[in-house]
């Protein structure tokens, strides 16, 4: 273990922790990384022209890459801009770690001088995964398999393949439940799959005494308690799933690109930013323009190009490929080439209103408890590591117009313990407040006994 602790890459992230008792305690903590399993990626199996190529190995880009190369007539390639996950990618707790690091593109709002002023420079950071796994490496891991109404809003748009009933379908053969007391109870137990690759589970630690009565209290207000939020549509409260397995996160990098990395016709490549889509005067896209560690190269595709690079990428990518609205890309000099006014259009995000809650007990976490939640992830995988940093289980879905049968608003619960060493660095990495906001959040988590965010 202590050759681990001075020899390991995956150190430096720990260096720029600036309190120095929490750098000694995550040293302590990075060391046992070696306790965690962790391969790396193959990605030298040397042609270029390929069936299909997918842009992006993120949470979708995965999924296909596996499911694509289970035909063996089939070559694929898989393009990534980022590398592999680190090991603070495998831990749920230190999920905040990644935020602003080089596993995140970093994006930011322009500041409109209304919206977010409680926020550094009123710019909400827009963190995205950049690495294998894409954004479910770095997620808060919370498994939320939507509302029907959502899905029938699809098969209404036109897309009449993705029925409501086709979309549960895939979500259980996607699925393996593996929570004990969801899989005894029947009702629970059949409403998810349980042999896909996908695991489902309940976080391994949260603060029950905490999140128990938020749940009650939510049920106080009139919203119904549910025993599980997927079996009742996302509508009421309830515990949360995680798509963790025995306190580990399952990015769909674990979940279906592991499984498929040593096939034969799966190429993977990593570091590669595809910067365009080649396409031909039949408007049919035949290959990809990359930059691997600064050089230009081409892959070809006979059979199509996927682009799974996400809300932000997937249309930045065609917009430098000449599609997108004409005026905008003028705008940028790039030639336009199907002038398509929608690409780009209709992103949404769900706002967040942080509500912070001020109690008067459990007191605050000790030295002593804070460790000794270190050693019981590191021998048992439980403890406060062994859930998202961001929130607990406790969830909250609803509708703020009456009779709704589907939610448009959701209600998270963050704990933060009275001087809880990694306040600061939550509140300023996660929600990125403005040192004013930040103080008085602080000043009072050191006077009071604990607070709650309730978002
Ligand atoms: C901080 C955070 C917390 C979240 N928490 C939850 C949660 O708890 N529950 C939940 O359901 N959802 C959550 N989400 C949302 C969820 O993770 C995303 O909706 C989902 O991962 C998006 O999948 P995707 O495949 O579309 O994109 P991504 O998973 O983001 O994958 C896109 C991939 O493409 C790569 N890429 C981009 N551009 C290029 C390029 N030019 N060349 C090559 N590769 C490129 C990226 O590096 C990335 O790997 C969260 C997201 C974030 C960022």
């Amino acid at each position: 273990m202590a050759t681990c602790l001075f020899t390991t890459p995956c150190l430096s992230l720990f260096q720029w922790t600036s309190p120095q008792s929490l750098v000694a305690v995550f040293k302590c903590f990075a060391a046992a990384q070696c306790l965690l399993s962790h391969d790396s990626m193959l990605d030298n199996k040397g042609i270029n022209t390929f069936d299909f190529i997918i842009v992006g190995a993120g949470s979708a880009g995965c999924v296909l890459a596996n499911r694509l190369s289970e035909n063996e007539d089939w070559n694929v390639l898989l393009l990534e801009a980022g590398g592999d996950p680190p090991i603070t990618s495998d831990i749920p707790g230190l999920q905040t770690l990644l935020y602003k690091s080089e596993y995140d593109w970093q994006y930011k709002t322009v500041n409109d001088g209304v919206t977010s002023q409680a926020i550094d420079n009123g710019q909400v950071t827009w963190t995205k995964g950049k690495l294998l796994g894409g954004s479910s490496s770095i997620n808060a891991l919370v498994y939320v398999t939507g509302n029907d109404h959502d899905y029938q809003r699809w098969y209404d748009a036109g897309n009449k393949e993705w029925s409501v009933d086709e979309v549960r379908r895939c979500f259980k053969k996607a699925e393996s439940l593996q929570n004990q007391d969801m899989l005894r109870d029947p009702t629970i137990s059949t409403r998810y799959g349980h042999n896909g690759p996908q695991t489902v589970n309940r976080f391994n630690n949260t603060y029950r005494w905490y999140t128990d009565k938020i749940i009650k209290s939510w049920s106080e207000l009139g919203f119904k308690n549910t025993k599980d939020l997927n079996v009742e549509n996302y509508m009421g409260a309830g515990i949360l799933t995680a798509t963790a397995s025995n306190g580990v996160r399952r990015s769909t990098y674990k979940t279906y690109l592991k499984q498929a990395e040593k096939r034969s016709n799966l190429k993977i490549i990593k570091n590669a930013l595809v910067t365009k889509v080649l396409i031909d005067a039949n408007f049919i896209a035949y290959g990809v323009e990359v930059k691997e560690y600064g050089l230009k190269k081409t892959y070809l595709a006979t059979r199509e190009v996927i682009l799974s690079a996400g809300s932000i990428s997937s249309p930045q990518i065609l917009m430098l490929s000449g599609v997108g609205p004409q005026e905008h890309l003028e705008t940028h000099n790039v030639e336009c080439f199907v002038n398509s006014p929608m690409v780009g259009q209709n992103l949404q995000d769900h706002a967040l209103m942080p509500v912070t809650i001020y109690g008067d007990k459990p007191g605050s976490v000790t030295l002593g408890e804070f460790l000794k939640h270190i050693t019981d992830y590191l021998l048992y995988r439980k403890g406060f590591l062994a859930q998202s940093s961001v929130v607990t289980d406790a969830g909250l879905f609803f509708s703020t117009l009456e009779n709704a049968s589907y939610p448009n608003s959701q209600s998270h619960v963050t704990v933060v313990n009275k001087n809880f060493p990694l306040v600061n660095l939550n509140l300023k990495g996660t929600f990125g407040y403005n040192d004013a906001v930040l103080e008085s959040i602080t000043d009072l988590n050191q006077k009071k006994n604990e607070c709650a965010g309730v978002q």
